[in-house]
């Protein structure tokens, strides 16, 4: 397997787990699509959709040859990751104004978030390394993601998480798992620093979205959307923004199937930062040709709580590739967006609902249209975040246009009748 610099562009064979060159570049994992017969892997793919008990159920490995063909089946370890529901909703359409809105339900995943499209392929790929011992830097759905993997293939796993500022229901699903969770004074950027100092000499394989594979398993997002529509995207396609894999994964994915011919038209890419997180949106808007790293990001959105996402470049690229725009959102915004994403029925965390405040916004600045369409990924589960659920509809701690508190009732009366 091949992989490349995105910065000095030198090429390498890949044989172990390395995750930036020698010039400091982030790497990236080279296909060879040389072979590759669209029509027949169309087939192949549609075949697959009825495999019961073997890792083509999964929504990811369903794509193994445009993921990675070349690992031996053995060593993969997979949940039925993917399969993901994909929605529309009245109540949505009309909250963006958007003609129709696709609701794209990574939270449908088996640790509820997107993290693992990514993780499967991540750690798969370390135990064709022989690794037995997986870390991550988190806000608490990537370490989910590990931990859970971490189990189902018996090695332990390692997970640095800061100690303010992240969701409690994330953290103890990790624990629940088995990880070993450290908690420490600062923000993923520096639990991030930390992993790349000091994962080699500990014999750490580290499972941030700095593994290329993680990238690679990510595609498959939008390999799934584009197939459950007969191999054609909406014009849009909206991802929240925190460290930039998914907007990365997305581009490349979408690259792949436009230059392979498995769609003819690519779909533009928007990417919705948190106000209080936003260093790329502040870049692309900026026309600056470096990101400027925020030292005290803060978000509502927890999964957004990142200030120097390592995979701007990529990010950037995807943007470049598909015509995209960024744009931020504030948190008011992106509570009641979900409260309509919830109201719905299909559910989110509040990073998720950054896509719908931000379809909202890119109407009113007239970058989308009325009787464009659009598909939202929706990157985590609604119970990943009590905390949130509980300060929107029970408190008066957050602005809230769509609250829906709980009733008192006394059950000894008749006022039940005025009631329906
Ligand atoms: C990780 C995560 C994000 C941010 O994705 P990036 O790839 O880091 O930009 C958004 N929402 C949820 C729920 C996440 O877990
Ligand atoms: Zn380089």
């Amino acid at each position: 397997m091949k992989i490349r610099c995105i910065d000095c562009e030198k090429q390498f064979f890949f044989d172990r787990s390395q995750y930036r060159c020698s010039c400091g570049g982030l790497f990236d994992i080279m296909q060879d699509f040389k072979n590759v017969d669209v029509d027949a892997l169309k087939n192949l793919f549609h075949q697959r959709l009825s495999e019961r008990m073997t890792c083509y159920t999964s929504g990811v490995w369903r794509y193994k040859e445009l993921i990675y063909p070349e690992l031996p089946d053995h060593f993969i370890v997979s949940k039925n990751e993917g399969n993901t529901g994909l929605y529309t909703s009245e109540l949505v359409n009309q909250y963006t104004g958007l003609r129709k809105v696709w609701l794209k339900a990574q939270s449908e995943n088996p640790s509820g978030s997107f993290k693992d499209n990514g993780m499967t392929v991540a750690v798969s790929h370390g135990r064709s390394l022989g690794y037995k011992k997986y870390a991550c830097s988190s806000t608490g759905n990537t370490s989910s993601s590990l931990a859970m993997y971490a189990a189902m293939s018996n090695v332990e796993s390692y997970v640095f998480v800061p100690n303010q500022h992240i969701s409690m229901n994330k953290v103890l699903q990790t624990l629940a798992y088995g990880a070993k969770v450290y908690s420490f004074e600062g923000t993923y950027d520096d639990g991030i620093q930390f992993l790349e100092k000091n994962s080699e000499h500990l014999g750490l394989y580290v499972c941030n979205s700095i593994n290329p594979f993680r990238i690679e398993g990510q595609k498959s997002i939008v390999y799934e959307a584009a197939q459950y529509l007969n191999w054609e995207l909406p014009e849009w396609i909206i991802v929240p923004g925190g460290a930039l894999s998914n907007a990365s994964a997305l581009g490349k994915g979408l690259y792949d199937l436009f230059t392979l011919g498995f769609i003819n038209k690519l779909p533009r890419i928007a990417i919705i930062q948190a106000e209080g997180a936003s260093p790329f949106h502040k870049m692309f808007i900026g026309h600056e040709n470096e990101i400027e790293p925020e030292s005290s990001p803060y978000t509502l959105a927890s999964a957004l709580n990142i200030g120097n996402p390592p995979s701007w470049k990529k990010a950037l690229q995807s943007l470049i590739d598909t015509n995209g725009v960024s744009i931020s959102v504030t948190d008011e915004e992106i509570l009641d967006a979900k409260a309509i994403v919830d109201k719905s029925g299909v559910g989110c965390e509040p990073a998720s609902a950054a896509t719908i405040a931000g379809i909202h916004k890119l109407i009113s600045e007239r970058v989308l249209h009325k009787d464009e369409t659009a598909l939202c990924i929706l990157t985590g589960n609604i119970l990943k975040d009590t905390e949130i659920l509980n300060d929107y509809h029970l408190t008066d701690q957050v602005h809230a246009a769509f609250q829906n508190k709980v009733q008192p009732y006394d059950l000894t009366t008749e006022s039940y009748k005025s009631l329906f």
